[in-house]
């Protein structure tokens, strides 16, 4: 703090406005403010000294300076009337816009208006020696007329006019700058909005072909059901015939055939079922994917259900090393439609006593949160990982696999998955090889 003032003056008439108005400008010239700060500084302390002259007494002014913390130009008006700080402070609003602090103090002595600005990083250290300096040439300047100061007013005034018509062609560069910035945004945002048109259009024309395949897709696969239908249909009635006619052939009442000939007809008759039961099946799958099967819902006695599955599978489960189970249903009852769910769980059921032969096949059934889930497990030959979902497709047989009665037709578990999806629900399996197999049956309680 160097508390020292660098100037004192009095202001006892109005001329001495004009002349503290200069001292202020010399004064903030001299500790290192640049030209407009010179000029707030000096307008400020005019107006204060203005005001305060009005109220008809004199009044000192200070200069002082602090090298603290940031350096800093102090300026104190005293004046010997008390009180005065309520009729001031309202006047003095404006000009606390020029300075950094502004404060009016109002004592039984006087009123003190005190006011601060902070010198420039660029301005020189103010060390004593400085300070002294700075006196000295204070100490030299002779205040000039009002005539001269309003000549430098004037000049300060073109200046400040010159600043702000700079300032004004530099706005008006500005804004020419930001249109053609706005210009270049809006042409990137229209070659953008461009390039998503087009390729929406694409997008559509895809989806478009997509929805014509997939009607293709459809026309093909219900002509193929169609001609399934038709073909089996036809050659159900001379397979039949021929069954009959074998059997006809071979009756004791019929004319006896020679050892050979009965051979020869038991092979006819034999491979007359196979294809019976290729053709029955062909026309059941043909029925459920031209959507031809309609589920009769009812309230499915599931204890019925497996008691008659355990009767009619038993005698096919001929390995002794095969234990059949039918489990007691731990869920008794469900709404279903008994006669599709019974011929999925018997074609799975007829798989596991096929691909068995030691361990055991199992039938049980459990409610899993919404569901009912069937489960036929078996101990046998096991299907490879990679062929999980190739055993759902038509005619497809797991290579190298034996059943070890029939021949079978690769129908059964397509048309068994078909009919799980009428009755809403889905079939999974999971198997090991040599391990066994386990298809799980999940329909819902309320379909
Ligand atoms: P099919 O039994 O008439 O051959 P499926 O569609 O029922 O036709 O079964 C397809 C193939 O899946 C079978 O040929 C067999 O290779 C395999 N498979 C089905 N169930 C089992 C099972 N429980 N254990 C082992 N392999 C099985």
């Amino acid at each position: 703090m160097n508390r020292e003032p660098l100037m004192r003056m009095r202001i006892r008439v109005e001329q001495d406005v004009f002349a503290v108005r200069q001292l202020g400008r010399e004064v903030a010239r001299e500790v290192g403010f640049e030209a407009q700060d010179q000029t707030r500084l000096a307008t400020a302390l005019s107006e204060v000294g203005r005001l305060l002259v009005a109220a008809g007494r004199d009044a000192d002014v200070a200069f002082t300076t602090t090298a603290d913390g940031v350096p800093t130009l102090h300026v104190e008006l005293a004046h010997p009337v008390p009180g005065d700080g309520a009729r001031l402070r309202p006047q003095l609003a404006q000009v606390t816009r020029l300075v950094d602090t502004m404060e009016v103090g109002d004592g039984e002595t006087g009123t003190v208006v005190r006011m601060s600005r902070r010198l420039p990083p660029s301005s020189p250290a103010l060390n004593p020696d400085r300070m002294d300096e700075i006196r000295e040439r204070l100490a030299e300047h002779v205040p000039g007329t009002p005539f001269d100061e309003l000549t430098v007013q004037n000049q300060q005034l073109i200046a400040a006019l010159d600043e702000v018509r700079a300032q004004r062609d530099d706005l008006a560069r500005l804004n020419v700058e930001l249109e053609e910035t706005n210009k270049g945004v809006m042409a990137l945002y229209h070659q953008l909005s461009d390039e998503l048109e087009e390729t929406n259009r694409g997008v559509v024309a895809l989806y478009a072909e997509l929805d014509e395949k997939s009607v293709q897709l459809r026309t093909a696969s219900e002509a193929k059901s169609r001609f399934l239908a038709n073909v089996s249909h036809e050659l159900r009635a001379p397979v039949t015939a021929i069954i009959g006619l074998g059997r006809l052939l071979a009756d004791e009442a019929s004319d006896k055939l020679t050892t050979e000939q009965s051979r020869q007809v038991e092979l006819i008759r034999g491979s007359a079922t196979d294809l019976l039961s290729l053709v029955n099946d062909l026309l059941d799958l043909a029925k459920a994917e031209a959507g031809r099967i309609e589920p009769h819902w009812s309230d499915v006695d599931l204890k019925a259900v497996f008691g008659q599955l355990r009767g009619t599978l038993r005698p096919l489960a001929t390995q002794p090393d095969v234990d059949f189970v039918v489990e007691e249903p731990a869920v008794p009852r469900m709404r279903s439609d008994e006669v599709l769910l019974a011929q999925v769980l018997r074609n799975l059921l007829t798989n596991a006593i096929k691909f068995t032969e030691a361990g055991s096949v199992r039938l049980g059934v459990a409610r899993v949160g919404d569901n009912v889930e069937f489960t036929v497990a078996d101990t046998g030959a096991g299907i490879p990982p990679e062929l999980h979902e190739r055993i759902f497709e038509e005619f497809y047989q797991v290579p190298g696999s034996h059943a070890l009665n029939g021949k079978g037709t690769g129908l059964g578990l397509p048309y068994a998955r078909r009919l799980v999806g009428i009755l809403g629900g889905a079939m999974r399996v999971s198997s090991v090889p040599g391990a066994g197999s386990t298809f799980v049956v999940s329909l819902p309680v309320s379909p």
